[in-house]
């Protein structure tokens, strides 16, 4: 039986995927806690729709430190209820554009690894849907944890920052290390997916970059357009 546990405020449901990693659902996003015992990762606060940290002190024991796998808004939720979070320094213009935060971001850089108890994530720099995205590697553990690069859901590419030739290229960098990696545990769709779910995602890609894919109404109005291919789902520019 699956162990799951309801935040007070009923905003947060987790749930472990792996011993030791807790998945927090907020309807749509989703943030990671890394439980090492004495210490742990978060990866991500989410919309900022309820009492993180106050559900996280029934998960963990830990001293916590905090990581964003990038700085758009629906990651960041509950960033101000803590003193500092790691994260790419090419991430800073946007998590600082016309916003002061009483969290203060810490530079995390290619190739840092974070120690955990068991866990040794190591930071790979996936530039495409934002400037400074990353991705966590866990080469013993056999997981990437690859914020909304890699996922079963639409990969916002629209907008100020994104970039398609980036992120092709980004995906092509995962692909060279996937032998290292057997699950992807993504921020939105389906929480845990199998690492050839990332060739679906790069073909896809390379297909939406050659206009290969027709162009279809956005779920919402957004300023773009949906394209999907097989598992692969892109909201890009018109
Ligand atoms: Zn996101």
């Amino acid at each position: 039986m699956q162990d799951k546990r309801v935040s007070a405020d009923g905003v947060y449901e987790a749930w472990q995927p792996f011993a030791g990693v807790w998945a927090i659902e907020e309807g749509g996003v989703r943030s990671f806690l890394i439980d090492g015992g004495e210490e742990a990762l978060l990866i991500d606060t989410g919309f900022g729709k309820g009492d993180l940290k106050s559900f996280l002190s029934t998960l963990t024991q830990g001293e916590i430190r905090l990581v964003n796998t990038h700085a758009d808004g629906d990651h960041l939720g509950c960033n101000h209820q803590f003193a500092q979070a790691f994260m790419h320094p090419a991430e800073f213009d946007r998590y600082l554009f016309e916003k002061e935060r009483p969290c203060a971001p810490v530079p995390l850089w290619e190739g840092e690894h974070l120690r955990c108890g068991g866990f040794d994530l190591e930071v790979v720099l996936i530039p495409g849907h934002t400037p400074g995205s990353i991705a966590l590697l866990d080469e013993k553990k056999r997981l990437l944890i690859s914020g909304d690069s890699v996922q079963s859901g639409a990969v916002y590419l629209f907008g100020q920052g994104r970039n398609l030739p980036a992120y092709r290229a980004s995906l092509d960098k995962l692909a060279a290390l996937s032998y290292r990696f057997d699950w992807v545990l993504p921020s939105h769709g389906e929480a845990l997916i199998p690492a050839s779910a990332l060739r679906d995602v790069r073909e896809g890609a390379a297909a939406l970059q050659a206009g290969q894919l027709q162009p279809q109404e956005p779920p919402r109005p957004m300023p773009c357009k949906l394209y999907t291919t097989g598992k692969a789902s892109f909201l890009y520019e018109a």
